[in-house]
């Protein structure tokens, strides 16, 4: 049978989310918001654009009517997005307005029909079943690959949704800028992160430093955001930036569960921390036994004498 699924363009863990997607069922349908090129080379058979420009801006009720609308043309046996805030949100409301089962952050789909979630931040696997005709589910990000089939250039099917005004109660209405604009988390190739042991926001210079010249974005623990040092858009974890980076180097966070939830996508994570039994040392690839008030500026100089000979 059909499946469905939520599309944001340009958006990675949209791709991730219909690898899975297609261990559902067929043909794959897409709805997209924006650009809907490119979707056949991951299995999509039909995009679906809706004629309205409200929807160009964030509207999750408005989105997940579009998508209610769509089931009654499709009929499909499940509806699929990225378990992302956006995915979680319109999928929600989908479940709501169908008054359905909604299972967020699976990982894979076994062949008796359960479902593999991430559960606890990543702590726990639970193997699920939605008791349901129709499935609703998001794909967590960063554990299935956006894998891409021999498929075809999908066909493109405009339709009117029939939207009111309520629908839009809720919406986003500006984009600001985050104040270290550059590389973004979410994207970077490598995250230089601080929790607590940086101490202080002026703490965090050494760290800017040192992604300056790596390239990289900077991160940060809940602490760090709870105390004021850094903005909310900088943390990551559970309820903060998933990342996935070929190298995290968390300098002084401890390794919460919480955190590393946003964090055990990367390739390799360097840990720098005064205490030898910090729990991110199980999660970690290499690590500094030391204060990261030394040991990040002299990498910092290590890698400006490495380029300067
Ligand atoms: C519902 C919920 C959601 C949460 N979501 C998130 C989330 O999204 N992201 C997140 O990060 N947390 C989250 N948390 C909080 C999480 O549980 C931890 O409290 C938090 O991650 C700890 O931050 P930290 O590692 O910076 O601080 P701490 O746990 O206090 O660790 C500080 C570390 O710094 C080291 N250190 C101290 N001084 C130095 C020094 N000079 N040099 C080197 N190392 C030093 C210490 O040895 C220690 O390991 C959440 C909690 C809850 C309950």
């Amino acid at each position: 049978m059909a499946v469905l699924t939520l599309i944001e363009p340009g958006d990675e863990l949209s791709l991730q989310a219909l690898s899975l997607a297609r261990d559902l069922g067929e043909p794959l349908h897409a709805f997209v918001i924006g650009d809907a090129s490119g979707l056949g080379a991951y299995g999509v058979k039909t995009v679906h654009v809706a004629d309205d420009e409200r929807l160009a801006a964030y509207a999750p009720a408005a989105w997940a009517a579009c998508l209610e609308q769509l089931i009654d043309r499709i009929q499909p046996s499940a509806v699929v997005a990225a378990g992302t805030n956006r995915g979680n949100e319109v999928l929600a409301h989908l479940a709501a307005r169908r008054d359905l089962p909604f299972a967020a952050n699976c990982i894979a789909v076994g062949s008796d029909g359960t479902f593999t979630r991430v559960r606890w931040g990543g702590s726990l696997l639970e193997e699920a079943r939605i008791h349901s005709d129709l499935k609703l589910l998001t794909v967590a990000p960063h554990m299935v690959e956006a894998t891409t089939v021999n498929g075809a250039e999908a066909a493109v099917e405009r339709f009117q949704p029939d939207l009111d005004d309520a629908e839009f109660v809720v919406k986003v209405v500006e984009h600001a800028e985050t104040p270290s604009a550059g590389v973004s988390l979410a994207e970077a190739k490598v995250v230089v992160s601080g929790g607590r042991g940086v101490g202080s926001a002026d703490g965090f210079g050494m760290l800017e430093e040192l992604a300056g010249l790596l390239n990289a974005a900077v991160g940060c623990s809940r602490v760090v955001t709870m105390a004021g040092w850094r903005p909310h858009t900088d943390q990551v974890g559970q309820t903060g930036t998933k990342v996935a980076p070929d190298l995290y180097i968390a300098c002084g966070i401890s390794g919460a569960t919480q955190h590393i939830a946003g964090c055990k996508g990367a390739k390799k994570i360097l840990a720098i921390n005064s205490d030898a039994e910090a729990p991110i040392l199980a999660s970690a690839d290499y690590a500094v036994i030391g204060d990261l008030a030394e040991v990040v500026p002299a990498i910092t100089a290590e890698l400006r004498k490495a380029r300067s000979s």
